[in-house]
């Protein structure tokens, strides 16, 4: 199904309708600018004025006949890292995966995987769908990796040391060649 240009205003329950069963998809980009709640979370001076988030929506009926609104987000935002408050690029790769929800299902969880999307009047505004996803997207205090930020106080194991050990029966193989170094330097 080739994506169309997204509408500023869905209306899920006739395009999953009789006339379309297939239901439809658009893609889309959002200007950040447009988008107050997530604005109000980013660094203004690391903020292009170009920055846009990209996206495909696509409204169908999932292999159990449910409503559902599948897709993708994607975006590099500013955020204020919180050890050093200097920039961070927060990249966001995330899947939709939405089930409409009305008035007699509001009282259910929607079932895994799908989060519920509340539909009022037949009306959803995507880029109001696509700002919740990246909202959620955020980390609840977001931080440079160890290594990159640039606050002072660093407690990490030097590069080298962590995690890129070789396996261990290789390693139990081996003789360690510093084994008897290590006995020799204990010894008083
Ligand atoms: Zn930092």
């Amino acid at each position: 199904m080739m994506p169309r240009l997204c509408p500023p205003l869905c209306q899920p329950n006739s395009t999953l309708g009789k006339r379309s069963p297939g239901g439809a998809a658009f893609a889309g980009s959002l200007a950040l600018m447009d988008l107050p709640r997530l604005r109000e979370l980013l660094v203004p001076a690391a903020l292009d004025a170009a920055a846009r988030a990209t996206f495909e929506v696509a409204f169908r009926r999932d292999e159990a006949g449910r409503p559902v609104v599948l897709g993708w987000v994607r975006v590099l935002l500013p955020l204020e890292c919180q050890r050093c408050l200097g920039v961070m690029e927060h990249s966001v790769d995330a899947s939709i995966r939405l089930m409409l929800m009305h008035g007699p299902n509001l009282a259910q969880d929607p079932p895994d995987p799908y989060e519920a999307l509340l539909v009022i009047d037949d009306r959803i505004r995507p880029a109001e769908l696509i700002e919740d996803e990246l909202l959620l997207s955020l980390p609840q205090i977001p931080t440079h990796p160890v290594g990159v930020c640039q606050a002072a106080v660093q407690t990490s194991v030097p590069p080298g040391n962590a995690g890129d050990a070789a396996p261990t029966e290789v390693a139990a193989d081996r003789p360690k060649p510093f084994a008897s170094l290590a006995g020799w330097k204990a010894d008083p």
